[in-house]
């Protein structure tokens, strides 16, 4: 009989992307996908180290799974991802939790069956957190959709932004082939995929790495041809390194979608230059300017730091007018928390977290107000959506996403999931739309 394994991401997209890959290979070798953890054979939590939040969850379910090894000996839990990847949170998480079969890194992902059968030989804990940038290509993905597709171009970061562990425990940046990518963009076309999302943490960075001289610009431009596909998303983009031939492919390819993800973090440039962000307010609000005029109707998201170590009231101020003056879409805010070998982990932080969950309530005010407002302009207007299956709170109501990224929940007497539809707004919500189908 197969065994079964259960499989926990959190985290971010690359992570989900990840977790595909895990999927298939675990499925290469004979495992099937299980209900739940109590029915598996193998339980693997693949973790995330950005914030503390998914951290802690980490400690929370191993606690949890403790008691299922304690009445099936044969089951095998392992920890992969970015928390592992880290020498501190390795130790930490084989000293706590001797339960533990298996930690694994996020560069160990080619050797994962070796590291899986060696784990189920031996008695101690297996580790594998080496900073071996073993290549990824060729390795099947388990995809979780049937219509739309995580693609990643490039892996790792040079940026090393002080407040983050990314370039720490995903490596430098390494592109993919563009070949390489063409031909799987090709392929999940050819299967009936509409929508592709290109990943990596600085997708504008694409090809620096890479012999040619081939930019994201081009990549977008060479998929944007292939025939079958229907929607190119892409993030995230790093705002210094977003280039006008960037703007005009996404304003020209008709595949390529007008949504630009566009971290701000702060709108103070003394916060921005501690954050080592590389850019300053005006830049930024500058090239937004750009790309708004440039491109008709795009979307343009954001996400903000609350609370970084020496923010001052004026810094905040600056946050706040500038989410006033730039007018995302939505913008994903959160209070600053320090992660362990960054720069800023060392950085003196006299403001009270209760002044930071109110900073981050007045905030959320302005840009709560902002999005409705955007949402508003879209009423009555009737918009492309990609139908995504039923909405997550009311299973009578369908979803779908817009070019732009904008959820908008409609009914149809027919499931549409998978198609993509023109549907006229009539109702805009703060955090997404009401619509009806039009024939
Ligand atoms: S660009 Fe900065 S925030 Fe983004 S992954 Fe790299 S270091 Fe982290």
């Amino acid at each position: 009989m197969n065994k079964k394994y259960y499989l926990i991401t959190l985290g971010c997209q690359m992570n989900e992307h990840d977790s595909e890959v895990i999927s298939a290979i675990l499925e290469n070798m004979g495992y099937l996908a299980a209900m739940g953890p109590e029915e598996a054979d193998l339980i693997i939590i693949n973790t995330c180290a950005v914030r503390k939040k998914p951290e802690d969850k980490v400690a929370s379910l191993l606690g949890k799974f403790a008691a299922l090894k304690n009445n099936n000996s044969g089951l095998m839990i392992a920890v992969g991802g970015c928390m592992s990847q880290q020498v501190d949170a390795a130790k930490y998480l084989k000293e706590r939790f001797h339960h533990l079969d298996l930690i694994f890194g996020t560069h160990a992902l080619p050797r994962l069956p070796e590291l899986i059968r060696r784990a189920a030989d031996k008695k101690e804990t297996v580790i594998d957190i080496k900073e071996d940038y073993s290549d990824r290509e060729g390795l099947s993905v388990a995809h979780s959709g049937s219509f739309k597709a995580w693609l990643p171009i490039i892996y790792g970061c040079n940026n090393y932004c002080s407040y983050c562990v990314v370039p720490y425990v995903r490596g430098r940046e390494r592109s993919r082939s563009m070949t390489d990518i063409l031909v799987e963009a090709r392929e999940l076309a050819d299967h009936g995929f509409l929508e592709i999302t290109l990943l990596g943490q600085n997708v504008n960075s694409y090809g620096q790495d890479l012999p040619g001289n081939e930019t994201f610009a081009d990549l977008l431009a060479e998929l944007n041809r292939i025939k079958g596909l229907e929607r190119v998303r892409f993030m995230t983009s790093h705002p210094k390194d977003l280039s006008n031939q960037l703007i005009d492919i996404v304003r020209t390819g008709e595949k390529i979608c007008e949504h630009f993800h566009l971290p701000v973090q702060s709108g103070s440039n003394r916060i921005l230059e501690m954050m080592n962000r590389r850019y300053t307010r005006e830049y930024y609000l500058n090239l937004v300017g750009k790309i708004k005029t440039a491109i008709e109707g795009v979307s343009i998201t954001s996400d903000i730091i609350i609370g970084f170590p020496g923010e001052e009231e004026d810094d905040f101020l600056a946050t706040a007018d500038l989410v006033k003056k730039a007018r995302f879409e939505n913008a994903f805010s959160f209070i600053y928390a320090p992660r362990k070998k960054t720069a800023a982990a060392a950085f003196q932080d006299n403001t009270t977290y209760r002044e930071k969950e109110l900073r981050l309530q007045r905030l959320n005010e302005i840009q709560h107000q902002v999005s409705k407002e955007l949402n508003s302009l879209l009423t009555d207007q009737t918009v492309e959506l990609l139908a995504e299956g039923p909405s997550k709170n009311d299973p009578e109501v369908q979803a779908g996403r817009t070019r732009t990224n904008k959820l908008v929940h409609f009914r149809s007497p027919t499931d549409q999931t998978g198609k993509l539809i023109k549907v006229k707004i009539t109702e805009a919500r703060t955090w997404n739309l009401v619509g009806e189908p039009v024939s």
